[in-house]
């Protein structure tokens, strides 16, 4: 049975690396936090003092941190992985980063005879815990092979998109869809509320039509009864729309909604709520409105 390495235990990390000690693995992990090292260690994970110690002592490492700085502070760092991994290891990049610096980081760990996936997932915290994340997967197919039966321990809906890089560049057409979704139904749920009627029969009302959608379920609700505790904060949303703001401009390429639905954000950012929920996007379309959804 392979060894397992998790680095990365926030929000999403911490109940992905959970179902795979839950499933009878060896897990070697490490965060950079020792709370959720100390909690998992409980569960049966081996606890470890830097990405290099999960390197040595895994043959496949799974890796959840916020950003692209952060995947190559943990990869090529001090005491990164770089230093531990051996030949023949597989790196499984599951955070949502630059599709182009993903491309990069494969062909560094290749030179080093190390096999690498990025694998970004979508479906939240809830997909998380209840191990029924969309994971699109990029690299080559043999590897994805490998590793599959461990992604089945932590999603539903896996799907092997091409070389390394595609699965970025899915989640960021992902991320589009989601943003814009988090908007029209912040819109609407503004203008019912606005107009009189009840916004909680109203996202009744649509849940059962056309406009139905997970967000109008989850998010809608989060809007409507004002619960903006993360789940998914807008400071990665923003990373996330960055991402593809910048790959538009370099394909020649307009994305004007995105470019609407990162301003909402930024203006949310800007009254420092960075580390609300991205459903808090309706707190910049409610300033503009002067008005508050009721519930
Ligand atoms: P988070 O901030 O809750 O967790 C990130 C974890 O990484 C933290 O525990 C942090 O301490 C750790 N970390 C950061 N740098 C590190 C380093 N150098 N070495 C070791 N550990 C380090 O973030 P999250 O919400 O779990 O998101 C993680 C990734 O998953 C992001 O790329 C995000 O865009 C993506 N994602 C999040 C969600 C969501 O709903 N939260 C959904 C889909 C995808």
């Amino acid at each position: 049975m392979a060894e397992l390495g998790f680095i990365g235990l926030g929000i999403m990390g911490k109940p992905m690396a959970g179902h795979l000690v839950a499933a009878g693995h060896t897990v070697h992990v490490y965060d950079v936090r020792p709370e959720p090292v100390k909690e998992l260690s409980t569960r049966g994970a081996r606890p470890c003092r830097s990405c290099k110690e999960v390197g040595q002592k895994s043959n496949i490492i799974f890796i959840m941190v916020p950003d692209t700085p952060d995947v190559e502070a943990v990869l090529f760092g001090p005491d990164g992985l770089a230093e531990g991994l051996r030949s023949g290891s597989i790196v499984v990049d599951m955070s949502s980063i630059s599709p182009i610096a993903t491309k990069e980081f494969a062909k560094k760990l290749t030179a080093m005879g190390v096999k690498m996936l990025d694998a970004p997932v979508s479906g939240g915290q809830v997909g998380a815990e209840n191990a029924t994340l969309s994971i699109m997967v990029g690299g080559p197919v043999e590897v994805f092979n490998e590793v599959k039966p461990y992604f089945e321990r932590m999603g539903k809906n896996i799907v092997h998109i091409g070389g390394h890089g595609d699965g970025q560049t899915c989640k960021v057409a992902n991320q589009i869809v989601v943003a814009l979704t988090i908007e029209a139904v912040a819109e609407a749920l503004l203008f019912a509320s606005k107009a009189g009627a009840d916004p909680v029969k109203v996202r009744a009302a649509l849940l059962g039509g056309f406009a139905q959608s997970r967000i109008l379920e989850l998010h809608g609700e989060r809007m409507i009864h004002r619960k903006f505790d993360p789940g998914f904060r807008i400071r990665l949303h923003q990373k996330d729309l960055n991402l593809a703001l910048q790959a538009a401009r370099s394909l020649g390429l307009s994305l004007p909604n995105t470019a609407t639905a990162q301003e909402l954000f930024n203006a949310v950012a800007a009254q420092g709520s960075s580390d609300l929920d991205h459903s808090a996007m309706v707190l910049a379309l409610e300033k503009l409105a002067n008005h508050t959804i009721k519930g």
